[in-house]
């Protein structure tokens, strides 16, 4: 890593009229570089290592359901955040997210006349409870009137993928008495996919090959009797909710209407650990918190600066969503001079930055890839991505840049631990976000557009492993 050479290029207006991070004197620039490499020394990696452990262990145990949205482990994850911003001064508040559908998927098996069938659980299928025994009948599509013609009373429904959604698929055969439901693949291999969200009017259902589905229609074609024996082991809280976390440190009180900028990162996580998704994040962003939080610098601050710890994230952005469309409706979105987000910065061996539109210009963005260039960082590109919590306030207008280390081969498994987080990573990330929020005095990044009000809520969640049809 090369040491950072600080680039001075301000004309005189530009100190008038480009807000700055922090207000100095008029060498600005030797002066900030002097915090900046004095801050930069209190970065302590052994902190947010010390964070990711306390987000993704219980006990000296990787905790297999660490902050499952809309569980326990998710909300408790949240009162520690807001007690660790409430610890360094910051003005803190734990915004509740209301709405959300907690699921977590335990595994599902399958017996056909008793030999054992792979099968995987469609996300928000309602558990069996006990096992399921029941006569297959193959209901095709499982339209409403395919359902109703097979007779389902009591059965376990064979349906092919196709046509209508899953979760149509078995709203139809809970409506004509099926017990439980199998969906198998149109194109080869196994069907992995989501019922969208949960619903008590739905049968257990789990998805299958297309190869294992062709055999057994042909089983129940032939008039073969084909007894199934399903268990689907699901934890399902309806009606839960989740939180926002945010800890804001004001600018100085000298300046005027002062614009904020957000420093965000999602901290639920999917059924696993989640030690770099997204306990990196979260942790790197309490650990600049705690340096920003100085009093050489704080008490400069020419912007506000918002640490926000979304929840709800891995359910499709759902916190952050409803915080853009809170900021949106306030009038607030329209001060907000950036926003950058940390998702997944602890494994990987070169850094990667995304918007939604990655031909679109973000001046963030070009201080992120300055800096990442003046760091000596490895970089491995800009890529356009939606799928995570910078999506919503890129399409509400707000200049964003997604932050991320590339490549983490353990991503949504349980061996997503903290010993598979590289220190080095850690260090780069919150470097450079100090770099990119230290540089906002010399170039400050795009006003913001008129925010958008229905663009951001609508934003696609790329989720391609977890389609609904
Ligand atoms: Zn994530």
């Amino acid at each position: 890593m090369s040491k950072k050479k600080k680039i001075c290029v301000v004309a005189a207006s530009a100190v008038i009229v480009a807000p700055m991070l922090f207000t100095t004197p008029a060498s600005a620039s030797s002066v900030s570089n002097g915090i900046l490499s004095k801050i930069e020394r209190q970065l302590s990696v052994n902190k947010i290592l010390k964070d990711i452990e306390r987000l993704s262990m219980e006990d000296g145990q990787n905790k297999d359901n660490a902050r499952v949205t809309g569980f326990e482990g998710e909300h408790e994850a949240a009162k520690y955040i807001q007690s660790q911003f409430k610890k360094l001064g910051l003005n803190s508040e734990l915004k509740t997210v209301d709405g959300i559908d907690g699921f977590i998927d335990e595994g599902s098996s399958l017996t056909i006349n008793n030999q054992s069938v792979t099968v995987k659980t469609l996300t928000y299928s309602q558990p069996t409870n006990q096992k399921l025994e029941g006569e297959l009948v193959y209901a095709k599509t499982g339209t409403e009137n395919e359902c109703k013609e097979a007779n389902l009373q009591g059965k376990i429904a064979l349906i092919q993928r196709g046509s209508i959604s899953f979760a149509d698929k078995a709203k139809n055969a809970y409506n004509n008495g099926a017990v439980g439901v199998i969906i198998y693949n149109n194109a080869s291999g196994m069907l992995n996919g989501t019922l969208g969200e949960l619903n008590d009017s739905v049968v257990p259902t789990v998805g299958m090959s297309l190869e294992d589905g062709k055999v057994l229609v042909d089983k129940v074609n032939a008039g073969e009797s084909v007894n199934v024996s399903m268990e689907v082991n699901t934890i399902v809280k309806p009606n839960s909710f989740s939180y926002n976390v945010v800890g804001e440190l004001p600018a100085h009180k000298n300046v005027k209407n002062p614009q904020t900028l957000v420093v965000g990162a999602h901290f639920d996580s999917v059924s696993c650990p989640g030690a770099n998704d997204n306990a990196s994040g979260t942790a790197t962003i309490l650990e600049l918190a705690r340096l920003i939080s100085q009093p050489e610098v704080k008490n400069k601050l020419q912007y506000n600066i918002k640490f926000v710890a979304f929840g709800a994230e891995e359910i499709g952005l759902v916190g952050s969503k409803e915080y853009v469309e809170q900021l949106v409706q306030s009038g607030e979105a329209e001060n907000i001079a950036g926003m950058i987000n940390l998702d997944m910065v602890g494994v990987g061996n070169q850094v990667v930055t995304y918007n939604i539109d990655d031909n679109a210009s973000h001046k963030i963005t070009d201080i992120a890839h300055e800096n990442i260039n003046e760091l000596g960082y490895k970089f491995g590109g800009h890529f356009n991505s939606g799928s995570s919590d910078h999506a919503p306030f890129e399409a509400a207008g707000i200049p964003s840049v997604f932050i991320q280390f590339d490549k983490d081969p353990y991503y949504h498994t349980d061996e997503d631990t903290l010993d598979k987080i590289d220190p080095q990573n850690i260090k780069e990330t919150a470097t450079l976000v100090l770099n990119m929020l230290m540089d906002m005095q010399e170039k400050s990044p795009n006003k913001p557009n008129k925010p958008n009000k229905k663009q951001f809520k609508n934003i696609e969640f790329e989720n391609e492993e977890m389609p609904s049809l």
